[in-house]
């Protein structure tokens, strides 16, 4: 029998209202898997969970208020049951039924201290999606909603940190759209806003469920992918710019380097830049890699015919 079975058996034989024995478990469900993805957690699973906070959010904010009224209430007509029972109880002399009285008390006493330990879960969660949301805040990009320069910052430390001690090796490409500038002067600022996020929306869309898409800067995208070898992610980067091609009406430039020993989070983007400056000065939508000593295009490294570009 899992814990939820046992929690709804034990719940459902004090006879607390459907509601708040549902409630009940969520809350134990919740607070329980938080405590087993903190343990997990790397830079994917942060993700999905930052991902995820504000659908969690809302959810609790529902099973939290279905609560509060079917706890106030609940709480009254205990209340209003106990007061009866005392009523009687000073007016019968009859000792069974004191006795029955007293029991009675007794039966209602775990109820009460339930209904207060519901109480404090809440609070408790309250707490834990404030702090859910406040670091989904910080860390996501207003416009796009993807990650921000932060999150980047904080996911390249620990991936330095976990590809020298484990050597775990991962992979970034920077994105960078081609003569945004015109989009702009020709169309306006809001269309090149609406732009910025379809671009941001497709990167998502076309990403593995393990890689990272960061708005790096104002129509720059990164895109970290753990595990993946130069190779690998050449053959994103190039995917993604045909993606993007065929989907949209802008095209967009690349720049793909792997993570190496000597390597801190600076070194590592600033060769993906050089890369990416590379394709641009190439022709445009096109996509290069550093290798650590020179930069060529992807498509070279992959056996594919490279591209005039635009
Ligand atoms: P290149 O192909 O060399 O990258 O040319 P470019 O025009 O894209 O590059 P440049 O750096 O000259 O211009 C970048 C433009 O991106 C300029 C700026 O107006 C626009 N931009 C930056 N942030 C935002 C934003 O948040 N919203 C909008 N609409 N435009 C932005
Ligand atoms: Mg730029
Ligand atoms: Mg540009």
């Amino acid at each position: 029998m899992d814990y939820l079975t046992f929690a709804w058996i034990d719940l459902w034989s004090i006879n607390l209202p459907a509601p708040v024995a549902l409630g009940v478990i969520c809350v134990v469900g919740y607070l329980f898997s938080r405590r087993r993805t903190a343990v997990l957690e790397d830079n994917s699973t942060a993700r999905r969970e930052l991902k995820r906070a504000k659908a969690v959010a809302k959810e609790l904010e529902k099973i939290a208020e279905l609560l509060r009224r079917d706890l106030a209430s609940h709480h009254s007509s205990i209340e209003r049951f106990k007061e009866r029972i005392t009523n009687i109880g000073t007016k019968r002399e009859d000792a069974s039924w004191q006795d029955m009285c007293k029991e009675a008390e007794e039966m209602l006493r775990p109820t009460l201290r339930l209904a207060s330990q519901i109480s404090s879960a809440y609070d408790e969660i309250r707490q834990q999606t404030n702090h859910l949301m406040t670091f989904t805040e910080v860390r996501t990009d207003a416009l796009t909603g993807v990650s921000n320069r932060r999150a980047l910052d904080e996911t390249l430390e620990s991936m330095v940190a976990m590809q020298s001690r484990y050597e775990q090796p991962f992979s970034l490409a920077i994105f960078d759209i081609d003569h945004f500038k015109k989009v702009n002067d020709e169309h306006g600022h809001l269309f090149g806003d609406q732009a910025l996020k379809d671009v941001a929306r497709l990167i998502d869309d076309t990403i593995r469920e393990t890689d990272i898409v960061f708005r790096y800067g104002g129509e720059e995208f990164v895109v970290v992918m753990p595990n993946t070898p130069l190779c690998g992610a050449c053959i994103f980067a190039d995917r993604l710019r045909e993606v993007v091609h065929a989907k949209l009406e802008l095209t967009i430039s690349g720049g793909v380097a792997s993570a190496r020993e000597s390597d801190d989070p600076q070194s590592l983007l600033s060769r993906a830049d050089a890369a990416l400056y590379s394709a641009k000065a190439a022709g445009r939508n096109l996509t290069y890699h550093h290798d650590g000593d020179t930069i060529t295009p992807s498509r070279e490294l992959l056996g594919m015919p490279v591209g005039a570009g635009v």
